[in-house]
């Protein structure tokens, strides 16, 4: 039987990476997005020879009843990648913005990881978390992103130890620039590109399969001794 994975932000960006890259590794993988034209979009660019191991739903990780019904149509969970997260540049001074950033980042993190916790325990499964580069930086323009991807890599490390005695494996992916949607604005601003590419060793802007193939091993059986890690791959920046 495959192995089953949940991404959630996965049928966009660095999410859309990760679910193919671990459908192209065997795993059967369900793409969740927010919504309905995303989920459908996804779903019509999806190479042939995987559409047989990747389904996409809606699914809004700050709403418990639908994460709650998510669950309950789930048979199995082996692996549980959180990718779903939103930055409001130059707005999340706004207190209601913080709030929102805060609880899809954070909180919808931690909803879900609550939430496969059972499943997880039953297939000694792993969960992959998306930090960030503002998880060690401060960022300017979006301290709620900052402070959510500051809780996330800490989230990570606490669920490490607490599951481990059930067998679960918990870590984080921390990437650096990627060409997304998300990264869309700074690319065209071609002063900040400027200023993010030479500050980035690697001098290029990530893919998300990249951040795939680093999720891939993380869930992997090859990872079997590593937990509560958050792993950057960032072309170099953080140690830069
Ligand atoms: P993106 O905007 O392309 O995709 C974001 C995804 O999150 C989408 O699939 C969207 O449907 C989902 N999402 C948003 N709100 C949601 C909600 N309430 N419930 C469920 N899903 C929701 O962004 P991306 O660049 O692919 O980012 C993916 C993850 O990687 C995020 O957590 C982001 O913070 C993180 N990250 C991105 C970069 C980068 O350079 N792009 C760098 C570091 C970390």
């Amino acid at each position: 039987m495959s192995r089953v994975c949940i991404v959630t932000g996965g049928t966009r960006g660095i999410g859309a990476g990760v679910a193919r890259t671990l459908a192209a590794k065997g795993w059967q993988v369900v793409a969740t997005g927010v919504s309905r034209e995303e989920v459908e979009g996804f779903l019509a660019g999806l190479d042939a020879d995987l559409r047989n191991s990747v389904t996409a739903r809606v699914l809004d990780v700050t709403n418990d009843l639908d994460v709650r019904n998510f669950f309950a149509d789930q048979a199995r969970v082996d692996g549980l990648v959180n990718c779903a997260g939103i930055l409001r540049r130059g707005e999340e001074y706004d207190l209601e913005v913080f709030r929102q950033v805060v609880e899809v980042n954070l909180t919808g993190t931690m909803r879900m990881c609550v939430a496969a916790h059972p499943f997880l325990a039953e297939t000694g499964g792993a969960i992959v978390n998306t930090a960030s580069m503002l998880s060690y930086f401060g960022g300017p323009q979006v301290p709620a992103y900052s402070a959510s991807k500051g809780g996330v890599a800490q989230l990570t490390k606490a669920l490490a130890v607490k599951w481990a005695a059930d067998g679960i494996r918990v870590n984080a992916v921390a990437p650096g620039w990627i060409e997304t949607e998300m990264t869309r604005g700074l690319r065209e601003d071609k002063a900040r590109e400027a200023g993010i590419l030479s500050r980035t060793p690697l001098g290029r802007w990530g893919q998300a399969g990249e951040v795939g193939a680093l999720v891939a091993w993380l869930l992997s059986e090859e990872a079997s001794f590593v937990s509560g890690a958050i792993y950057p791959v960032d072309g170099g920046y953080a140690a830069a």
